[in-house]
């Protein structure tokens, strides 16, 4: 009403009621003259007061109906306006020049807290914003908050600003100048989107953390351009550059042609076909990080509009491991000290020459040649100089069996493998230029050498149709000549045979070994690298009745190769657990378990069984393979594992670094200890490579989560190395022989009852 009231202000009609009025006069007036001309004669002052009535009762009775219709026309259209006004969701106010407030909203009052009496056309901006105070609805200072908007207002421009509200709401304000020189105010509550904002960099800031610190190199590219868009801390380490180098270009402008274009071709491989993409081992040549060994995984990401928008690639780089493998590879077949093959590549030099010769019905011969003289030179001048000894002999022999394949065997013995020419002729002209290469002597520090070889040789097949026969017979050939003349060359004969037959009459007394009860076992100490006893190795003893002690590297081939081992394994198995059942500590005991028992009968339900007999907990158990088990069948050797690890028994992989691709094995089973093999530990000191391959495995097994334990440890020296090194224990002659357990009693806490003090008690 208020309103419509003040509408009249802006009322336009008044020129039609001054018309009607005028008219109404002039009709008037007519009328009275005509009455006063032809009914009375009316004074000339009445007729014009009669007139001046009419004109005005004319002028009030049409000005009243106009601007009454006005009026009505003018309130509708108010509260037409006032209903639009009050469904915004802004709140609106409008102010004039002088800062006060002319229109405003229903919003704009719940918005600020505002009572609906308290505002007021008319009321000036500091009343409002005093209003607002007292409703909690703004902090600042009223005055500043003024002379800043007046500031504002006067260069005339749209200018919209983020208030807080003490409540913890957020409203943005725009203000826009009218040619008045007031002002539009449009006010909306941002609150909520200001906090999915807020969350929305706090996600991304998070993700971006996360993106960062993964380890793995990611990258991601926009679709279609393929031009680099994010690049982690991993990734620029992996590339060699700054990322600046990296974003917002395209692969082609990061890395070389050819790396460029095989990158490509996988990206547009991923886009054709969509989804995600795995790419195997592969060599990528980074701009600043040299050759790299990698395996990628690639993911394309669609966008809103299911169109592909990016796509991540993130990297695996086993450049180090692969590294570790291949020096692994190359030493474990290699012999540190003369670079040249050793018995384990040997071993499949001569597998695979026999089944070519037998393929191809050819003959080869296996020499085996003994250095002579050489423990005398070792202990005389000393490792170093047996050391350097022992390279010069390798290079004179290289030389003269050109050709052939020439491998150390052990300290001074090598062997050679030649399928070159006829034999037998042709192998004995190799052996008599071998018997040559001494001719000269060998000066090593000013000590000059005079050195010879003896050499056996056997001839396949004759001599032998498979490769163990084969060697055994070089060997006893070897054997003969040494027994009769040093520097001798002898072809096996079957009178060598008997060290053969010696080795059968053996495997007979083995067959009753276990019954005449001739075996026993030894303990040895295994323990952290402090020196804290964990437990123990069981390893087999022979008390031979004619001969004496037999050690076990001479009698476990035998009962290997017969098939005794089935039955001696089993009872080492439970002659430990049952032993070990009885200590007091619980410490762990290892036993060595043969290949061959992998392969015949049901390994994993004896082990329960005996488990089950003893008493032992599965946990203390632990079970010592070579990789020898998992050559041949595989499949089945890992099943057996598998099954004898779900019994709670730990499994170790012993000897490790002697053999073929020990690392494959290694990632195809979880083993519980890798077991370094005495062999480096023995050349700790006098060999850069044997520290070098200790350092390897213990990394490499770091990254598999396995602990190493190394073996042949005899020295502090040695063991303060190994700590260094982070080795978790050792095992060895420096913590304890191979012994009677008897001899351990105390460290498996049994009380030991001191004799003699009690007979002093009696
Ligand atoms: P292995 O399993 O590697 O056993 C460790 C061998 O290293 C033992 O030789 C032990 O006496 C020796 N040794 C331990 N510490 C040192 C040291 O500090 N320095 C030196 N030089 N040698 C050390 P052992 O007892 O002669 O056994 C030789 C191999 O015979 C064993 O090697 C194992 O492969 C096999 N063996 C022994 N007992 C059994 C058994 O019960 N079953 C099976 N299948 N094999 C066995
Ligand atoms: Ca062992
Ligand atoms: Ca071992």
């Amino acid at each position: 009403m208020v309103r419509t009231i003040k509408s009249l202000g802006h009322y336009r009609g008044w020129r039609r009621i001054l018309t009607a009025g005028a008219m109404s006069f002039v009709a008037t007036l007519a009328a009275v003259l005509i009455v006063d001309l032809i009914l009375v004669p009316i004074s000339a002052l009445s007729i014009v007061l009669a007139a001046a009535v009419g004109g005005l009762v004319g002028f009030c009775w049409v000005g009243t109906v106009s601007a009454v219709r006005t009026v009505q026309a003018i309130g509708a259209l108010n509260t037409r306006r006032e209903v639009a006004l009050d469904s915004m969701i802004q709140g609106l106010c409008v102010f004039d020049s002088q800062y006060r407030l002319v229109v405003w909203n229903e919003p704009y009052r719940v918005m600020y807290g505002l009572d609906a009496r308290g505002l007021k056309r008319g009321a000036s901006l500091r009343d409002l914003l005093i209003a607002r105070q007292a409703a909690g609805t703004f902090a600042g200072d009223v005055d500043d908050y003024i002379a800043a908007l007046k500031d504002k207002i006067g260069y005339n421009n749209t200018f919209a600003v983020d208030i807080e509200l003490p409540d913890g709401r957020t409203i943005a304000v725009i203000d826009t100048p009218t040619p008045d020189g007031g002002w539009i105010a449009t006010h909306e509550d941002i609150t909520e989107r200001k906090r999915a904002e807020r969350e929305l960099d706090h996600t991304r800031a998070f993700l971006d953390t996360i993106i960062e610190n993964v380890p793995s190199p990611i990258m991601v590219k926009g679709i279609p351009d393929l031009k680099y868009l994010l690049v982690n801390r991993a990734a620029e380490d992996y590339l060699g550059i700054d990322r600046r180098d990296v974003l917002g270009k395209t692969s082609a402008r990061v890395f070389n042609a050819e790396t460029a274009e095989m990158i490509d071709v996988a990206d547009r491989q991923l886009i054709a076909a969509g989804g995600s993409m795995f790419r195997d081992e592969h060599a990528v040549v980074t701009p600043g990080n040299g050759l790299r060994i990698v395996t990628s995984a690639r993911l394309q990401v669609v966008g809103t509009d299911n169109k592909p928008q990016y796509l991540i690639t993130v990297i695996r780089d086993v450049t180090e491991r692969k590294r570790h493998e291949q020096r692994i590879a190359h030493l474990a077949h290699h012999d540190q000290l003369t670079e040249l093959p050793n018995r384990a590549a040997f071993n499949e030099c001569i597998a695979a020459t026999v089944d070519m010769a037998n393929a191809q019905g050819d003959s080869f011969a296996v020499l085996s040649v003994d250095l002579d003289r050489f423990k005398a030179v070792n202990d005389v001048f000393g490792h170093k100089v047996g050391d350097a000894l022992l390279h010069e002999v390798a290079r004179r022999m290289e030389a003269v069996c050109q050709g052939a394949f020439l491998a150390r065997i052990g300290g001074d013995e090598f062997s050679i493998i030649t399928s070159v020419g006829p034999q037998p002729s042709s192998a004995e002209a190799m052996a008599e230029r071998l018997s040559r290469i001494f001719e000269n002597d060998i000066v090593i520090d000013s000590h000059s050498m005079r050195m010879g070889v003896t050499i056996g040789v056997a001839v396949f097949p004759e001599d032998g149709a498979d490769a163990s026969v084969l060697v055994a017979n070089a060997d006893a050939a070897l054997f003969r000549a040494k027994s009769e003349a040093r520097g001798s060359i002898r072809f096996f004969d079957m009178s060598m045979d008997t060290q053969l037959r010696e080795r059968r009459a053996l495997q007979q007394d083995l067959r009753k070994a276990i019954e005449n009860n001739e075996l026993e076992l030894h303990y040895q100490p295994q323990a952290n690298i402090d020196g804290t006893v964990t437990g123990f190795e069981a390893l087999a003893r022979w008390h031979h009745p004619r001969r004496g002690l037999v050690p076990p590297t001479d009698f476990i081939p035998l009962a290997e190769e017969s098939g005794i081992i089935g039955a001696l394994g089993e009872w080492v198995l439970r002659t430990a657990c049952r032993e070990a059942a009885t200590w007091p500590k619980p410490l762990t005991i290892a036993v060595n378990l043969s290949p061959v028992q992998f392969q015949h009968g049901d390994l994993s339900t004896l082990v329960h069984q005996v488990l089950l007999e003893t008493g032992l907990p599965p946990a203390r158990l632990e079970l010592e393979i070579t990789e020898g088990v998992l050559i041949g069948d595989f499949a089945r050797a890992v099943s057996i594992l598998r099954r004898l690890k779900n019994l709670g028994v730990r499994i170790a992989m012993d000897d490790f670094g002697t053999g073929y691709s020990s690392l494959s094995y290694l990632q195809a089973f979880p083993f519980d200890k890798i077991k370094i093999d005495r062999a480096f530990v023995i050349n700790l000191g006098h060999s850069q490579q044997s520290a070098t391959i200790i350092r390897a495995v213990i990394a490499l097994s770091r990254g598999l989560d396995v602990p190493v334990i190394a073996e042949g440890v005899e020295t502090e020296e040695q063991r303060r190395f190994l700590a260094g090194e982070n080795c978790a224990g050792y095992q060895g002659y420096l913590i304890g022989r191979p012994k009677p357990i008897a001899d351990y009693a105390e460290t498996v806490g049994r009380t030991v009852i001191d004799l003699a003090s009690r007979a002093r008690i009696a």
